[in-house]
């Protein structure tokens, strides 16, 4: 089993050449094979070029947020991987090929984002604990803001980052459940 472990964890990844140098272990295929193989293993792993280049953009190239890197890591990650699109939701998993169909289980509707957070009625007694304390904090700063999908995945840039924050807080408190 462990065996089978590490053949995954290398699969597609490269031996790096015995080296005698520094000047040739800073030569530029080496620390290109050192970069592809520090790649996270979801990424390394993707075949399809473009979405290859999208992800390793969106993961490891676009401006690093605050507000994304908030909150308790456990319901943080999840959180981030439905806003890049690479979730455990099955519409996510059915676009890379990991499941069978792209409908959530409880209700058999396509389990894209918005279902999650706002239909699938498997959630309701969750999601509208997390609807009552986002509106609590829009009443108590007299915000006349609707939430949206939006504002649930990326935040509003109409609102301070603590209320932000706030509201994630609601958000992670969902998606643990
Ligand atoms: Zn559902």
């Amino acid at each position: 089993m462990q065996d089978q472990t590490n053949r995954a964890e290398r699969k597609y990844k490269f031996d790096t050449p015995i080296y005698h140098h520094t000047l040739y272990r800073d030569s530029l295929i080496l620390s290109s094979i050192s970069k592809w193989n520090n790649l996270q293993n979801h990424i390394r792993n993707i075949s399809k070029i473009d979405t290859f280049k999208y992800m390793l953009k969106r993961e490891y190239l676009e401006p690093q947020k605050p507000l994304y890197h908030y909150g308790n890591r456990l319901p943080q990650m999840p959180h981030t991987r439905i806003r890049l699109k690479f979730s455990n939701l099955n519409f996510h998993l059915f676009n890379y090929n990991l499941v069978t169909s792209p409908n959530c289980v409880h209700c058999t509707l396509p389990e894209i984002p918005n279902h999650y957070f706002f239909i699938c009625t498997h959630y309701t007694a969750e999601r509208n604990e997390m609807l009552q304390k986002i509106e609590r904090i829009f009443q108590a700063n007299r915000i006349t803001n609707k939430i949206t999908l939006e504002m649930i995945l990326h935040g509003s840039k109409k609102l301070s980052y603590i209320l932000n924050s706030q509201i994630f807080n609601a958000i992670h408190t969902f998606i643990r459940k």
